[in-house]
């Protein structure tokens, strides 16, 4: 591999799946970072929508596109992201992860949490993508942890985008709205965002990683980790002089917050 300069690190907040076919001011800043960032020789992505018993990684030419939701309109099935894989990648990982046994899966494609965020990025779909998949078996610490061993991918040109949310308890979602993007939070979600934020701008991972005992808003924003422990992983791969620009940082739907930030 080559090296060339250090490439950023990516937390997004993807929210709903139709942000990869709509026009709106969250999937419009996720065009405009990419336009902003150095251009990456392969992405790999850490999805909510990837759990599994162990730790896998996506090892197929060219994974299909997987509408892994329910009840959208047509034209979200219809959406394809037709990225190459990168096998090359996919072993490099398997070989050099030492804090879990990394599994190769050949027959996995790319989940909506990857692929509606880069579909917004890089709509040519030019650059291999490889997802690594969240191991339900692991706490908050040990995400952390693993995560920390991607850290080499920086220094050789791989963009790694942890997406999830901060805030996300679709047991409580206000539908009532026409706009499910318009900006709306509860005064539980603003909370629990706010202070998500701090612990992050004050580098505060051990509360971040036992996010169980940060009160009652957390608890709420937080009623299964998958969607939080995207952001672990991109948290744990700053690097010292690394700047964070949040941007994106609104409350939808009231239960929900579409922040997130860049590491570089
Ligand atoms: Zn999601």
């Amino acid at each position: 591999m080559k090296t060339t300069s250090i490439m950023p690190v990516l937390f997004i907040g993807h929210g709903n799946p139709m942000n990869a076919i709509e026009n709106n001011e969250f999937s419009q800043k996720w065009a405009e970072i990419a336009a902003k960032i150095p251009r990456p020789k392969s992405i790999l992505c850490i999805s909510a929508h990837w759990e599994t018993w162990g730790t896998l990684v996506t090892g197929a030419k060219r994974p299909e596109t997987i509408h892994d939701f329910g009840g959208f309109p047509d034209a979200l099935y219809r959406v394809s992201y037709p990225a190459p894989g990168d096998k090359d990648l996919a072993q490099d990982l398997v070989k050099n992860m030492k804090s879990s046994k990394v599994t190769l899966c050949t027959d996995r494609g790319l989940d909506h949490g990857c692929w509606s965020v880069l579909k917004r990025m890089y709509p040519a779909a030019d650059i291999p993508v490889v997802q690594l998949s969240l191991d339900q078996a692991k706490k908050g610490k040990e995400h952390f942890e693993t995560a920390k061993e991607l850290a080499y991918l920086r220094e050789h040109d791989v963009l790694i985008i942890g997406s999830g949310n901060m805030v996300h308890n679709l047991y409580l979602v206000d539908f009532s709205r026409d706009d499910f993007n318009a900006e709306y939070g509860f005064d539980w979600a603003v909370k629990a965002n706010e202070t998500m934020k701090t612990l992050i701008v004050k580098q505060d991972y051990g509360n971040l990683c036992d996010y169980g005992s940060l009160g009652e808003a957390v608890k709420l924003a937080v009623p299964t980790p998958e969607h939080y422990f995207p952001m672990l992983y991109t948290l744990a791969l700053r690097r010292d002089g690394d700047g964070i620009i949040f941007f994106n940082d609104k409350a939808v739907a009231g239960s929900l917050t579409m922040t997130s930030f860049l590491l570089g």
